[in-house]
């Protein structure tokens, strides 16, 4: 479903990814984890073109994302979910998830908010419909970012460390939801820290570290027996 082949970014001449290698296949849960400032979320932002690729090559189901693709689309086709949310302040949850299906998919009023009042269903929260962001708490907007993502029918969905600002309790709420999607068959790449969920929802942990992937397995490899001492000094400190 996605492919990064020979993917270099460099802010000026700070390269940040040296070369990424990458392919995350359709029903796909791939948890991507490592310390901070290893590139991870430059890593998504230049899968959707947030970034602009120095060098290499993205491709989203087969075709290739370049200068002439048509970039709404492409936001389109793979959702992103933020760790500060980046809802709308100025609209209702509603309008939050109306608005890019009827300005970008072309789709009717109707059918919009049809579809998104069952997908607030979904997240739990279509009494909070007619509420702003700034009504909701921290978990709740998170649940109506995703539920907005869903909005644009999504082929996959990149998640940047959707709990990592929100009070503890209300993680589980946020990461329930993306237990769901993933058992439904949504292809997900998750940026996170909750090594709890990378174990029990990922198909597949990669661990980054310096712009480069380090080392990839499954949960049980990655965690229970992994082979590089960068791997391993990262994990016994947030294990
Ligand atoms: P992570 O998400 O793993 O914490 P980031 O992708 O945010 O890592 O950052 C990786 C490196 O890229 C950091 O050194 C950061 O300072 C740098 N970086 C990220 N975005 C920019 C930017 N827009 N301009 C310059 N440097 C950036
Ligand atoms: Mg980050």
């Amino acid at each position: 479903m996605i492919v990064i082949k020979d993917l270099k970014k460099a802010f000026g001449d700070h390269v940040v990814l040296p070369c990424v290698n990458m392919e995350i296949k359709e029903r796909e849960v791939v948890v991507i984890i490592g310390p901070s400032g290893s590139g991870k979320s430059t890593l998504l932002r230049s899968i959707t073109h947030l970034e602009q690729p120095t060098e290499g090559k993205i491709f989203i189901d087969g075709e290739e994302i370049d200068d002439k693709t048509n970039i709404d689309r492409i936001r389109a086709e793979v959702g992103m979910v933020f760790q500060h949310f980046n809802l709308f302040e100025n609209m209702t949850v509603l309008q939050n998830l109306t608005l890019a299906p009827i300005q970008v998919r072309k789709m009717s009023k109707e059918k919009a908010e049809e579809i998104a009042y069952r997908l607030l269903d979904k997240v739990g929260l279509r009494s909070k419909a007619d509420q702003y962001p700034s009504q909701l708490s921290g978990g709740q907007k998170q649940r109506v970012a995703i539920a907005r993502a869903l909005a644009m029918r999504p082929k996959a969905l990149l998640f940047d460390e959707p709990t990592s600002a929100l009070d503890p309790e209300m993680v589980k709420e946020v990461l329930d939801v993306m237990k769901q999607l993933a058992k439904e068959g949504m292809t997900m790449v998750v940026v996170t820290h909750e090594m709890g969920f990378a174990r029990e929802v990922g198909d597949r942990v990669i661990f980054m570290d310096g712009g480069s992937v380090v080392e990839e397995g499954t949960p049980e490899q990655i965690f229970n027996h992994p082979q590089h001492n960068r791997t391993k000094a990262f994990l016994s400190k947030v294990l």
